[in-house]
């Protein structure tokens, strides 16, 4: 059975953007007979911004999409985290550095960490650590569902990091345990999420979790050319629009929605997007900008 996702991060109001992904990961789940889950992402507690969660919640159900079960919070998992870590480090597949940024800039010429401690081994008791993932391939490659062969080197993927100094979870271990716990079999998101697939590919491998599949669908920037964010000023959904906005995310998703159903229920959008629902329409970019 599919079992698909929305994992919004409470970092601030539910943009267009976000309201593109989630939509596109619900009808692809519905369309399919399959589930669709919603994890809040809160894993990160200087980032988030109070009351965003439910504010999130909230234009979620005005826009009909209901999720199916539990709403997961990645803030009460830490012991489903630390245990994998634990996985990892018996696997040696894991290691302790202690390098700071300025470190790493010094000896790479880059910010992309070198492995130096890899060999100089160090104590993990003595100092607040970060913990590395010990990354031997030299390539991951597989099939996004949109955005077909990818390939990525090892240069790009380096020793990225699992558990930050302050302790907090990595995104990439934290969402690579969450959707083979929710048995998640396939992820419709954005694509700046694309690359990071590369690093959940590979702590699935190291984890011996399920495979998934896939579909990265483009961002969609202002008229300046940037993602929609908070930090340039884009504008918050209004849910008492809902219809419009799902009829007009779905033009935009390239799902020609009858013109007819412009004024419609958001049920009665939804339920005949569902039917109509063809993933291979999605456009590699969006023709259009949005404010
Ligand atoms: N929480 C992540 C974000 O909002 C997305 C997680 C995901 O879809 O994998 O950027
Ligand atoms: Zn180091």
């Amino acid at each position: 059975m599919y079992i698909g996702r929305f994992a919004p991060s409470p970092t601030g109001t539910l943009l267009f953007g976000s309201l593109l992904a989630a939509l596109a990961s619900y009808v692809d789940a519905k369309h399919h007979a399959g589930l669709w889950r919603l994890r809040i992402d809160d894993i990160d507690p200087p980032r988030e911004v109070a009351g965003a969660s439910q504010g999130i919640i909230e234009t979620l159900k005005a826009h009909g999409l209901h999720w199916d079960g539990e709403i997961i919070y990645q803030s009460q998992r830490h012991q489903m985290y630390q245990e994998a870590l634990a996985v990892l480090k018996e696997a040696d597949l894991v290691y302790p550095c202690l390098c700071s940024r300025k470190d790493i800039t010094r000896r790479c010429a880059s910010t992309l960490y070198d492995g130096h401690c890899r060999t100089n081994l160090i104590d993990p008791l003595a100092k607040q650590c970060v913990w590395r993932f010990k990354n031997s391939q030299t390539s991951v490659h597989w099939t996004d569902v949109i955005c077909g062969s990818q390939i990525y080197k090892r240069s790009k993927t380096t020793d990225f990091v699992l558990q930050r100094k302050d302790q907090i979870w990595a995104y990439q271990l934290a969402v690579a345990v969450d959707d083979a716990q929710m048995g998640i079999n396939n992820i419709v998101r954005g694509s700046d999420l694309l690359s990071e697939s590369a690093k959940q590919i590979l702590l699935i491998k190291a984890l011996n979790l399920n495979s998934i599949k896939f579909a990265h669908i483009p961002v969609i920037n202002n008229r300046a050319g940037q993602k929609l964010s908070k930090q340039n000023l884009a504008r918050a959904l209004n849910s008492t629009t809902a219809n419009k906005n799902i009829y007009r995310a779905l033009q935009i998703l390239g799902q020609q929605p009858d013109p007819r159903l412009k004024k419609a229920k958001v049920e009665d959008i939804l339920h005949q997007a569902i039917i109509d629902w063809r993933l291979q329409k999605i456009p590699l970019s969006y023709a259009t900008t949005i404010d």
